[in-house]
């Protein structure tokens, strides 16, 4: 396997090409996008191209093949070091960084013990000529892990190569951010979302392969989550009752607030508004697209729910963005813990008042 079973990411490929090739490659890189969209895998990637025993280093092509290549594959490469926010933790521990042992819970008898990152990049490389560290969960080093992590960005071991993946800048210390190479990385297409889907057989048919891929927001690993949830189910009863919507308001918001109070808690609840309101804005692109005279895309629920709005309506593009907008700030408002029951109900009024004022015929009872 070479980049080929990295999708949507060409462009960052292309980038790293140019400057391994040119023997310019800095040492400090920081990854940002959206959970789930394949930059750990990219990380990986880059890895094997840079350890690969087969291709030199120049060419930045991984052969997949080669003992270095699967050490990668198999995480038993001796110079590539991880760190990862450990389970329960809030924040990266120092101990991770720098070297220690600390106990991981409070119950625990044993301490666990760290070398430290910045120790281990330190060493000679064993099988490969250089070092490289992957720091998973940037968006957790504190204050106090980064202030450790500093002295290695600001002179880093020669060859040394350090990779942070976060979702955000954002969400970073200037101070990692202003010693870093930022590569951005973005939502992938839903089509490639099926294809990584389908790929992995984490879905063996296709058309379920689709109907996750449209509501995934372009991340795998949302994709992976809604799979493991159940809420296709939902998705599916959603896009059933949802194009009748100013014929039985109180049956599309029961529905919703039914599926968002599952969620146990704030968080919870919020990302369940998240998930409904990808699904709806998904419905609505459909529209727009079927407006403007382009092709759709999308699973067969997806489309006949669009379609069977479509149909009843005489609004235009401008219509369909006023409900994306309304939807949108529907997310915004559930992420500030607004009372769920009011939240929706005045965003199904909502919505039902765009589609009337946009021609939407009534059934006639
Ligand atoms: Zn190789």
């Amino acid at each position: 396997m070479s980049w080929s079973d990295v999708l949507g990411h060409d462009v960052q490929i292309d980038r790293f090409k140019k400057v391994v090739s040119n023997g310019r490659l800095p040492s400090t890189f920081l990854f940002v996008g959206p959970d789930g969209i394949g930059k750990h895998l990219f990380a990986r990637k880059l890895t094997q191209a840079l350890f690969c025993d087969v291709n030199p280093e120049q060419v930045c092509e991984p052969c997949g093949n080669c003992p270095s290549c699967q050490q990668v594959i198999s995480d038993t490469h001796p110079d590539l070091h991880y760190v990862e926010l450990l389970t329960g933790k809030t924040a990266i521990l120092t101990a991770q960084i720098v070297g220690g042992s600390v106990k991981l819970k409070s119950t625990d008898k044993k301490e666990e013990v760290f070398p430290g990152v910045c120790y281990e990049l330190n060493l000679k490389p064993i099988s490969s000529r250089r070092k490289v560290v992957i720091i998973n969960d940037a968006d957790f080093l504190n204050e106090t892990s980064t202030s450790n992590l500093l002295k290695t960005l600001e002179e880093p071991p020669p060859g040394a190569v350090l990779i942070l993946i976060g979702t955000s800048l954002s969400h970073q210390l200037d101070t990692i951010v202003s010693r870093s190479q930022v590569v951005s990385f973005n939502p992938l297409e839903s089509s490639q979302v099926k294809q990584v889907l389908l790929q992995q057989n984490l879905v063996l048919h296709e058309n379920e392969a689709l109907e996750l891929a449209m509501t995934s927001n372009g991340s795998v690993g949302f994709a992976v989550k809604l799979l493991q949830g159940n809420l296709l189910d939902v998705r599916r009863e959603i896009l059933q009752v949802f194009p009748g919507l100013p014929d039985q308001p109180e049956v599309v918001s029961d529905l919703i607030q039914k599926y968002v109070n599952l969620g146990g808690d704030r968080q919870e609840k919020y990302e369940h508004v998240e998930f409904i309101s990808s699904i709806l804005v998904s419905c609505f692109h459909q529209i727009a697209l079927t407006l403007s005279g382009r092709e759709n895309y999308g699973d067969s629920a997806l489309l006949e729910a669009a379609d069977r709005i479509h149909n009843r309506w005489t609004g235009d593009v401008e219509t369909v963005l006023a409900c994306i907008d309304r939807t949108t700030d529907t997310s915004a408002h559930a992420r500030a813990n607004a009372n769920v029951k009011t939240l929706v109900e005045a965003w199904v009024d909502d919505l039902s008042q765009i589609w009337l004022t946009g021609g939407f015929q009534l059934t006639t009872p």
